[in-house]
């Protein structure tokens, strides 16, 4: 089923919470759109600018990780400042009212954690931009220090134990996190109703928990402004912008 109308996306997800014991909340770059991120595919988006980093580059050449950390910095200064918006706050809030067990996010914006949902409801399957890690010993490091650091000597940041600094994001070529994938896993097969909000559902392994939902029995229902990988899979399309579908949750 596929729904255009907000007032009737709104009701048909009241209706699917009313029957639902246990959701999860499933979540991609549109639910921050609002907030001033822009999305990866959406036409323009500043993310395809350059031809991304991978992992195994990151690791060997230095010159590559100055030119990382140059995109970051620059980057943050744009969208660092950004808030929660509607879709952050209703799950929040679903969160709290028990309604929806987790949320698996492929987002690395940390503003799940900035609505109010508590840390250990939050799935983070891409990491989180909002600090940094070294690689080696995975000693958390805050980027005002790390940017201050390179800003001063304009070398890659580098760990007391001699590994490289990273952003705590997992990046193109580099291991899903193990414990949230395994997380993300156990809820996915735990809940009955998976809502995908604000993903074009073509990163995999990510896009592949609302496949492994629909086969264990759960509702699976999508919401957003553009066509998906899976909308045929799924048994409701609410087809629409987000903040506008999810607003009523956010505030009830
Ligand atoms: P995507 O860009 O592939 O898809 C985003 C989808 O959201 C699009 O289909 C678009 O139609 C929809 N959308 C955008 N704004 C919307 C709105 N206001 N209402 C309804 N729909 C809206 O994003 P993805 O599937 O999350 O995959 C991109 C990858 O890039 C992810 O791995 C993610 O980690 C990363 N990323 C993260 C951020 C972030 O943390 N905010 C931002 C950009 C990219």
């Amino acid at each position: 089923m596929i729904v255009t109308s907000v007032d009737e996306a709104q009701s048909e997800l009241a209706r699917l919470f009313s029957q639902s014991q246990r959701a999860v909340g499933f979540t991609g770059a549109g639910i921050s759109t609002e907030c001033g991120i822009p999305d990866f595919r959406s036409p323009n988006s500043p993310w395809m600018k350059h031809k991304p980093i991978d992992f195994s580059l990151f690791v060997a050449d230095p010159l590559a990780r100055e030119e990382a950390w140059r995109r970051k910095f620059a980057m943050d200064d744009i969208y660092a400042g950004a808030g929660p918006g509607r879709g952050h706050r209703a799950f929040a809030r679903l969160v709290s009212s028990g309604k929806m067990g987790a949320i698996v996010t492929q987002n690395i914006d940390g503003l799940h954690q900035a609505a109010g949902a508590p840390a250990d409801r939050v799935i983070e399957l891409h990491g989180n931009g909002t600090y940094a890690k070294c690689l080696r010993c995975e000693q958390r490091y805050e980027l005002p220090d790390v940017r201050a650091e390179f800003e001063r000597t304009g070398a890659a940041p580098q760990c007391a134990c001699g590994g490289a600094i990273k952003s705590a994001t997992v990046s193109f070529g580099q291991a899903m996190p193990e414990q949230a994938m395994r997380k993300a896993r156990e809820e996915t097969e735990l809940c009955d109703l998976f809502l995908a909000v604000g993903s074009s559902l073509v990163v995999y392994p990510a896009a592949g928990f609302p496949v492994i939902a629909k086969r264990n029995g759960a509702i699976l229902a999508i919401v957003n402004r553009d066509e998906t990988a899976l909308d045929d899979a799924a048994d409701v399309v609410l087809r629409g912008d987000i903040g506008d579908i999810l607003a009523p949750f956010a505030s009830s």
